[in-house]
């Protein structure tokens, strides 16, 4: 059987260089969205619980459910219309008319668009919402939002930093005026808290650097990240090859020499990619299987997702998120 192994190693190191330029653990929360961005949700969950971070990040309530005790709080990215009051989850307020179908005594986060366009409230609407959130009985426990270009060559990060330094002040303004407890601040991915040397906010949301990746030009000095996943395949059968024949659908590989061939129980199905690549697999990747020389018990795959993300010109994220749930994820030092 195929599986997948994530490194504790690994893991805890890249941790401590996130903890580090944080100063502390509580300032780090995880995202463990979309099965840990393929990692495996519970499994993840463990292991940074183990670490000692407390506040995770998620889409659904559903996926909250699955790893409430291992945090003291857990922030629900995209709350349904009927989500039932939780103490340990923090609803994020993506939209204005969201407000009203959220449960008395919830805990929200209210999302500020400041220049990304894609969710969150705009900041002309933000005494609206503080009205809301008053006569809707909810608790807003902070006050979020999201950078679009942190990742790239360009000062535009710093103009929708400024949009939000804005926000805040205005925060804080209505936080007084509505008699409201103060709310946190969070509005860093990744990819802002590598670029930036002071981050000022209560706290960061990390993704894909907890898992080992980054995808900052090359211009930007980064910390020395370790990918902690490593899929692997085990061997269904082997064969003897002649010189002159081909291998797999269409026949795509041909056989330059006598050769030793197996076939190894990954293919897209697995959410691998069905892709031609002879330093590794011999003709095309099949749905449940693919053929590579030799005839070890069992090989790695793939240890490195932003290999597989340039050659099919995606991100890590993109490779690394459609790992199939079904196959079995295990932990090692
Ligand atoms: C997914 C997500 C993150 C994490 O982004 P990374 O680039 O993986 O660190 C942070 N904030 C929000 C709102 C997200 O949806």
């Amino acid at each position: 059987m195929s599986f997948i192994e994530i490194s504790k190693k690994n893991y805890f190191h890249n941790l401590d260089i996130l903890c580090d330029k944080l100063g502390s653990k509580e300032r780090l929360a995880v995202v463990l969205k979309d099965n840990a961005y393929g990692h495996g949700l519970v499994l993840m969950a463990k292991l940074s619980s183990e670490y000692g971070i407390t506040k995770a990040i998620v889409r659904t309530s559903d996926e909250a459910k699955q790893i409430e005790s291992y945090f003291k709080s857990i922030i629900v990215l995209v709350p349904n219309s009927n989500e039932e009051n939780n103490p340990k989850h923090h609803f994020v307020i993506n939209d204005i008319s969201q407000i009203k179908n959220l449960p008395k005594g919830a805990k929200v986060h209210l999302k500020i668009d400041t220049g990304m366009h894609r969710s969150g409230i705009l900041s002309k609407s933000l005494e609206e919402a503080y009205k809301l959130i008053k006569e809707n009985d909810l608790v807003l426990e902070a006050v979020m939002t999201h950078f679009r270009s942190a990742d790239e060559l360009s000062s535009e990060l710093f103009w929708q930093q400024k949009n939000w330094k804005d926000v805040k002040e205005n925060v804080l303004k209505l936080t007084l005026k509505y008699n409201f407890k103060q709310p946190l601040f969070h509005s860093a991915n990744s990819a802002t808290l590598l670029r930036v040397s002071n981050y000022q906010d209560d706290f960061v949301r990390c993704g894909i650097a907890t898992f080992g990746y980054h995808q900052m030009p090359s211009c930007y000095e980064m910390p020395k990240l370790k990918p902690i996943l490593s899929l692997w395949a085990e061997k269904i059968t082997t064969r003897d090859l002649k010189a002159g024949q081909r291998v797999g659908y269409g026949g795509a590989f041909t056989a330059q020499k006598d050769m030793k061939v197996s076939t190894y129980d990954i293919g897209y199905g697995d959410g691998f990619f069905r892709y031609k690549n002879e330093n590794m697999f011999l003709g095309k990747v099949s749905m449940d299987s693919c053929v590579i020389e030799g005839d070890a018990q069992k090989v790695c795959i793939l240890d490195d997702a932003s290999e597989i993300a340039n050659h099919f010109n995606t991100i890590s994220y993109d490779v690394l998120v459609k790992l199939s749930p079904m196959i079995d994820r295990v932990i090692v030092r």
